[in-house]
Parts: C-alpha cells; structure tokens; sequence
C-alpha cells in the first residue's frame, strides 16, 4: 500500500513570535508546490495562533507538542484539546521521549492524552521509542511493545486511523546519533506488525510509522527510502527552512 510521506517539525521550547512568523514565511516559499507529502510545524504554545493566522490558505499543517485530557478547569499551565481545536490545530505531538523523560509522562497518560486528543478531532503523532540502556540491555522491542499495548489502550479501529506513531530511540534525539536505516527499518517493521496483531481492517498497512532521531537532509533519503519508513519527526532541522525544506523534499535529492 502506498501511504503519503509525513513530514513534522518538532520546533520543542525555541522561536519566540516572531521568529515563528518568520520561520513560517520561509517554508511557504520553500514548501511551495509540494504535493506529495504531508507537512506539519510544531511550535511553542504561545504561537500557535499567530502561527495558524500566517498559514492560512497553505497546505502546512499545524501541530501542538502536547495537551492536557481536560476539557477546561483548574488545571493551571495546562492547555486542552478544545483549545488546540479552536486555533486551528490538526495534530498533536503525544508523549514525546521529552515529557516522558522530564516531566513524568507515563503510558498510562499518554494513553489519556491520545484519547482525549481524539475525541477533539486531533490527529495524534504518538512517540515511542528506547533508551540507549535498554537498547543496551536488548530490550529495545519489548519496551516498543509496551509502549504500543500502553498508548493504545481501549483504542478501536477508528481511533487508530488518525494515529501517526513516530519511532524515536532516545539515544538518538538531538545527539546527531541518527539510526542507520537498517535499525529504523527493523523497529519500524516491528511497530507494524504489533499493529497488525491489534488491529484488523487494513489498519497496519496505513498507519504511518515516522523516524525521527537527528535526521538531517542529509540522512533523510536513506531513512525514508525503507519500507516501513513512511516520514520523519523531525527537531533541530526543523528550526531552519533551508534545512526543514530539503528534508521534505527528500525525493528531489
Ligand atoms: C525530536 O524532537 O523529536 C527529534 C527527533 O529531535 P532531533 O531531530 O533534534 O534529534
């Protein structure tokens, strides 16, 4: 089956307003004309909405970098799904090895954001992936696993057609330690056929596995030119056009 290619910037705590309104400007120009791939930009909270002002008309999607499960209430420094829904927001970023690392995302509440992400009409780039000590120990698919089973929870087949899940082994994010695309290709064909063991319905065969973990222009081809490898999610190069559109453009190199 042929599934879109899917491109994300994860822009994580950098660009002030206006360097997101410029960064954006850039990639309309440099994105300019692409057809046959997905493209999304995760910028900080405060914005997003500008952010979703400058896209109109273009076909970059806009993603949050996470959400509370709440609707609204006293939950002070959390933003909901309605509120991500409102600015124009089509995915979010859920459980991200940096909120799992640092701010004590569990399985069971990426489980909880994901739905509620869901039940707003957001699509989900849902983030696994192992640390270097359990890939180390040779755990690497059993915590891919758990990390599957745990964030899909109670999930059906309808939910799960707008997930993306992006593989991320730990050990490679932001370290320029990229996966050769022999590993990300084994992990990626791992992910899939879990999916297909939860899943029936061609679901498997749809869903989008993206790879992210110090891709580069670069290192974007080779990765993407694996089977099961259908995007990236993509950090440090997605704070600069040139390098974000080069990625995106993967095919053209
Ligand atoms: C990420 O933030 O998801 C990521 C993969 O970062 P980097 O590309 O900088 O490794």
């Amino acid at each position: 089956m042929k599934r879109l290619p899917f491109i994300a910037g994860n822009w994580k705590m950098n660009k002030t307003v206006e360097e997101s309104l410029d960064l954006v400007r850039g990639l309309k120009v440099s994105l300019q004309g692409i057809e046959d791939v997905e493209v999304a930009i995760a910028p900080p909270f405060t914005a997003l909405y500008p952010v979703s002002q400058e896209l109109k008309g273009s076909s970059i999607h806009l993603a949050s970098q996470n959400l509370f499960w709440e609707e609204k209430g006293a939950f002070t420094g959390e933003i909901s799904p309605m509120m991500l829904k409102e600015i124009h927001c089509q995915y979010a970023i859920i459980g991200h090895s940096e909120r799992r690392q640092y701010f004590g995302e569990t399985d069971e509440t990426v489980n909880r954001r994901i739905k509620a992400a869901l039940r707003y009409d957001l699509k989900v780039i849902f983030c696994i992936g192992e640390t270097l000590n359990e890939r180390e120990e040779g755990k690497t698919f059993s915590v891919i696993e758990r990390q599957v089973e745990g964030g899909l929870k109670g999930l059906g087949e309808k939910e799960a057609r707008d997930i993306v899940i992006a593989y991320e082994p730990v050990w490679a994010i932001g370290t320029g330690k990229t996966a050769t695309p022999q590993q990300a290709q084994e992990a990626h064909r791992f992910i899939r056929q879990k999916i297909e063991r939860l899943y029936s319905g061609g679901i498997s065969e749809g869903i989008r596995i993206q790879y992210g973990g110090s891709v580069t222009p670069e290192n974007s081809k080779g990765l993407m030119n694996q089977e099961d490898i259908d995007g990236a999610l993509v950090g440090g190069a997605s704070l600069n056009a040139e390098s974000f559109s080069r990625i995106v453009r993967f095919k053209e190199i």
